[in-house]
């Protein structure tokens, strides 16, 4: 089975973008994943084509009508795949919910544009709403080509040895500790003895130690939080 991810766009020359190159570029040209874009103006229904209309109320910009919207997910073949749609009102993304989408088939992706969709569309198609944080991008096309990066490093054969992935920052909860490369004196500075050591039980409880004080330091957020009475 495939990782496929079919992606709703106005622009889908924005595809694969950067995921066409490096590691998932070598991935998809493999056949180990696969990406197919849906023009979403190809299902406008007036002579003009046109995909937006004013918002309801009044306001500023411009609103993705639910019709056309709702012509363009319904060409996809229903399966098993999840819908989603890239919104910064949607749930934060997280390495948890990035790695039950890559044990998936693939994902349905629904890019926004303007101001938004019509809150019908999202409800009528059980959309699924992701947000890649806390700020506001022109477009969901870069959020969707981000959710796809971080599932598509972590498919089965993508990454060349398939343990890095095992200690980045999140996958155990923690951030990561820092790294160190050659030279051995880099401006003055020293890689941490311990790592020159041979010691590995000794790197290994020093990483753990430092990947701690890290995230106390950056990320209480991250840590186990005190049960409130
Ligand atoms: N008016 C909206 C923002 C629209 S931005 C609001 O305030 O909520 C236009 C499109 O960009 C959105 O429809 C969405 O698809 C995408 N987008 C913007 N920021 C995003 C984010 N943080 N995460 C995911 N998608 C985002």
């Amino acid at each position: 089975m495939t990782f496929k991810a079919t992606i709703l766009t106005l622009y889908p020359d924005m595809f694969p973008g950067h995921l066409g190159h490096s590691l998932a570029g070598r991935a998809l040209e493999r056949g180990q994943w696969a990406i197919e874009t849906v023009q979403i103006r190809d299902f406008a229904a007036d002579k003009h084509r046109s995909v937006d209309d004013t918002p309801a109320g009044g306001g500023a910009g411009m609103v993705l009508k639910p019709d056309v919207l709702a012509r363009a997910i319904d060409s996809v073949a229903d399966d098993v795949r999840p819908r989603l749609l890239m919104s910064p009102r949607g749930r934060p993304l997280t390495q948890a919910r990035v790695r039950e989408l890559a044990a998936g088939e693939g994902v349905v992706v629904v890019c926004g544009r303007f101001e938004g969709v019509d809150q019908r569309v999202i409800e009528a198609r059980a959309l699924e709403e992701v947000s890649i944080g806390d700020y506001i991008l022109s477009g969901g096309e870069p959020a969707a080509l981000t959710l796809l990066d971080a599932v598509v490093r972590i498919l089965p054969g993508v990454m060349g040895n398939d343990l890095s992935g095992l200690h980045e920052s999140f996958e155990g909860g923690l951030l990561e500790h820092p790294h160190y490369t050659r030279p051995q004196l880099f401006e003055g500075r020293e890689i941490p003895a311990i790592l020159t050591s041979g010691n590995h039980a000794a790197i290994e409880a020093w990483r753990e130690q430092q990947a701690l004080a890290l995230t106390r330091e950056r990320r209480p957020d991250l840590l186990p939080q005190p049960v409130k009475k």
